[in-house]
Parts: C-alpha cells; sequence; structure tokens
C-alpha cells in the first residue's frame, strides 16, 4: 500500500500499522486481530485436540480457536470454533491465557472448557484425540501458542 485509498495522493505509510494521507486527511490504523480458542477436557482430564487440514500448522495437532467475528463476544466465538471444528458444545471455564508477539498479527485468548460430547472430525480437523496430560503431542503442535497454552491449563 502507497497511495490514498480516498483520493490517490501518495500516503505516509508506517507498516504495518497506519497510513496517514496528508493531502485529505485520511487515516487508517490496523490493529492486531482477536483470535479465540478453547481447551476442552473431558471428565477424566484427558485433552482433546484436533489435528489441523487448513494451510497453517496442516498435520499437526491444536486446540479448536478462530477469528472473533463482530457482533459476538470472545466467548462466543470460543463457543462456536469449537461446534465448528469438532461439533461439540462447551462450557466455559477460566481463562488460560492471552498469548501474542509483536512480529504476528493476531491475539490468541484461551480459555479452559468442559468437552459436553465426544468430538468428530470435521472438514478442519482430519483426526481428533483426547490425550491424558502426560502423552500430549508436544513435537507435533501447530502452532508456539499451542504448546504455551497447554502448559499454562495444566499448570496446578
Ligand atoms: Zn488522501
Amino acid at each position: 500500500v502507497r497511495f490514498c485509498p480516498r483520493c490517490a495522493a501518495v500516503a505516509e505509510v508506517s507498516f504495518p500499522r497506519s497510513l496517514v494521507c496528508e493531502d485529505c486527511g485520511y487515516r487508517a490504523l490496523w490493529s492486531p486481530e482477536p483470535v479465540a480458542a478453547a481447551i476442552p477436557r473431558d471428565a477424566s482430564g484427558r485433552i482433546w485436540l484436533l489435528r489441523r487440514t487448513l494451510h497453517e500448522g496442516a498435520g499437526r495437532w491444536t486446540f479448536p480457536g478462530g477469528y472473533v467475528e463482530l457482533g459476538e463476544t470472545v466467548e462466543e466465538a470460543a463457543r462456536r470454533e469449537t461446534r465448528e471444528e469438532m461439533e461439540i458444545d462447551i462450557e466455559l471455564g477460566g481463562l488460560v491465557g492471552v498469548y501474542s508477539r509483536a512480529t504476528e498479527r493476531t491475539v490468541l485468548v484461551v480459555f479452559a472448557a468442559r468437552a459436553l460430547g465426544v468430538p468428530c472430525e470435521t472438514e478442519e480437523a482430519a483426526e481428533v484425540r483426547a490425550f491424558a496430560p502426560a502423552d500430549l503431542p508436544w513435537d507435533e503442535l501447530a502452532f508456539w501458542s499451542t504448546e504455551r497454552a497447554l502448559r499454562d491449563v495444566l499448570r496446578p
């Protein structure tokens, strides 16, 4: 992006944060986007993970999550994404943590959750499996934040 979207003058761009046009006064600011996620556990404390089918992190394990949409809360997004990716409802517990890096475009918000049902495979989940905490696939996790949040949820 180099030009003002309103008047097409050359704009002052501070990538990736802002665009300011001195000709017409147009300003645009970009912020990181929130992603909501849940770590669903069964009655015996096992953690349900899914093996991703989508591009980023494909073939690797994570918990369900996705972008928060306008018109819903972060909690609602966590429940919706879990339903979409695992076909179960969940009861949300407490906040596990908030994960971000200055070099990334998202802020991940992770909740503890109780699985109300048994997940199944979906278009976004090639495989779903309940892992006992001692058996979690630490070497096959999709993202750095997946590992951090799992360690945090297991912290006594
Ligand atoms: Zn302009």
